[in-house]
């Protein structure tokens, strides 16, 4: 972090596609970007050229404890007694504008986090959709008439919990984004959000959209900073009720200590993995590549739903492995704005070095690389997709999440060995199988620890199918019906019904 009390509030960027646009410098408190209270700034580099793109401010704990003020005032003055179809309104509109920004927040997606724009792209839309299906959610949250007998009447409401933290990782910032402050605003929370430090740009960028769309002051408020100041204070605020997390598991573990520390706010954890992507003999080699490659090389490695594990029937092991290497290796890696790019940059240094760490560390396990493993260029974080063949389940790259484009295969031959392997982890976030048999798919698919296991497809994700871990992947479900419920508490009402006065 550096002084620097003269940043504009915001600078205008030449995008590598050719967009010229205002990227906004500031906090954004109360509907308004400000400079940071201590004027701190911090600067934001290109993944792909290592170039600074520019500074923005860094929040620190007073900037913290003025959001939360604001997003508390915000909550009892309009948001949470508003009419749930005005919430819609805002929502809807959001949506829309998202829509028609999406060349400009695809391209700032690839400059600020390196991936492509074929990837980016994906982000923006799915963005989108889901900002509207929260949309469509804020006039459906229903408590219930709850039947007791003619002496009282009881129901329950699903009230808003009132001021929500949210603090957002570096792979997928928009979608993030997205997934956070939906179905906290649908069903009536405000927000104090925190983007990765790696990756602010994004969401400031859709502030000006949440302003344009009518949400009123203080109800969503962004603050950059680092997650040891920024983000413990959220965590620790007397005054944040919610307190929803993606990242690593290790800061999840931290974040829920410091939840339970201060006042037991309620926390919902979208973590790491390892999951294992299956493919049996019987099933379409050819669509079952294309899969596990989405599946390992999709966002170039950078997913915490990566299909990290791929694990091969015995009798088309050879066959896959072959198949899987050539089909790698035509993969275009490189400048994500090249519309012919499949993989752009690691997001940063720390995530390339620890990346290539594993290459050795597979390579002294005496896994077999079958290609990759190297850096790409000197400039800019690329790294060729990487495949390691022939491992053994207790090596430390089969075990350990290691968030780049790097998967291991391993050999099965029953349904039985194969579901030992695949549950012999600590993680439980997702899982694929590629199989034409219908009986094979569902069966393997109950016996997995996974919160969502995908069948002859991966990564394939849909605004209305909820997403979530098992084991220590995570607590909570995000998207579906079922993220509502992380954002709404149930008050149950008991009337005494008096005879007399009838
Ligand atoms: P991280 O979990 O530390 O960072 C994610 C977010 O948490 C960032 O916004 C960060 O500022 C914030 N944060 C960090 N320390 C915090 C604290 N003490 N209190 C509150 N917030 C805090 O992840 P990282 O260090 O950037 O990456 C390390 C590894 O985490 C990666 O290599 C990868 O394995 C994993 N990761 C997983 C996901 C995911 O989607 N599950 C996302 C990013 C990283």
């Amino acid at each position: 972090a550096r002084f620097y009390s003269h940043l504009p509030l915001s600078v205008p960027i030449k995008l590598p596609n050719g967009i010229v646009y205002e990227q906004p410098t500031g906090l954004f408190i109360n509907n308004e970007f400000v400079p940071s209270r201590q004027s701190k700034t911090f600067e934001v580099i290109s993944p792909s050229t290592e170039e600074e793109i520019t500074h923005v401010y860094e929040a620190r704990e007073d900037d913290v404890d003025i959001a939360v003020e604001a997003a508390k005032k915000a909550f009892n003055s309009t948001w949470k007694t508003a009419d749930p179809a005005e919430r819609g309104k805002v929502l809807y509109k959001l949506a829309n504008l998202i829509e028609k920004n999406a060349e400009t927040l695809a391209g700032i997606e690839s400059l600020d986090n390196g991936k492509s724009l074929f990837c980016a792209r994906g982000d923006v839309a799915l963005s989108a959709n889901y900002i509207r299906s929260c949309a469509g959610w804020a006039d459906k949250i229903y408590g219930r008439l709850i039947e007791t007998g003619s002496s009282h009447f009881s129901y329950s409401r699903r009230e808003p919990l009132g001021v929500c933290g949210q603090i957002i990782p570096w792979n997928f910032p928009l979608l993030m984004w997205s997934w956070k402050i939906g179905p906290a605003l649908a069903t009536g929370n405000t927000i104090v959000l925190k983007p990765a430090e790696a990756t602010p740009l994004s969401a400031l960028y859709v502030s000006q959209l949440v302003k344009e769309a009518g949400i009123p002051a203080g109800v969503v408020n962004i603050l950059p900073g680092y997650g040891k100041i920024v983000g413990e204070r959220i965590s620790r605020h007397p005054n944040i009720k919610k307190i929803a997390f993606t990242g690593s598991t290790a800061t999840g573990r931290h974040i829920m200590k410091a939840a339970a520390e201060s006042n037991l706010k309620k926390v919902t954890l979208e973590l790491g993995g390892k999951s294992p992507n299956i493919v049996f003999a019987d099933a379409d080699i050819e669509k079952a590549v294309s899969n596990i490659i989405m599946g390992i090389f999709y966002n170039s490695g950078e997913v915490c739903c990566a299909g990290s594990r791929v694990y091969v029937q015995d009798t088309v092991y050879d066959k896959v492995v072959q198949a899987f290497k050539e089909s790698s290796e035509k993969l275009k890696v490189g400048n994500p704005f090249d519309e012919s790019t499949f993989q752009g940059a690691q997001t940063s240094q720390v995530q390339l070095e620890k990346i290539l760490s594993y290459v050795d560390i597979g390579k002294k396990e005496g896994a077999k690389l079958v290609t990759g493993g190297e850096r790409i260029g000197e400039k800019g974080f690329f790294i060729k997709p990487t495949i390691f063949a022939d491992v053994k389940e207790d090596m430390r790259i089969v075990k350990e999440e290691i968030f780049g484009p790097i998967v291991t295969v391993s050999k099965f031959s029953t349904v039985d060995e194969l579901i030992e392997m695949a549950n012999d982890s600590e993680y439980g976030l997702a899982a694929g199988i590629h199989t034409i048999d219908i009986n094979k798919a569902i069966d393997v698919s109950n016996r997995l620890t996974a919160g969502t296991v995908w069948i002859n497809t991966y990564n394939d994700f849909h605004q209305n199918v909820p997403f979530g871990g098992f084991n220590q992947s995570g607590i909570g479900r995000e998207m579906g019906a079922e993220a509502l419920d992380n954002y709404t508490q149930v008050k149950a009402v008991r009337i005494k019904i008096d005879p007399k006065q009838v």
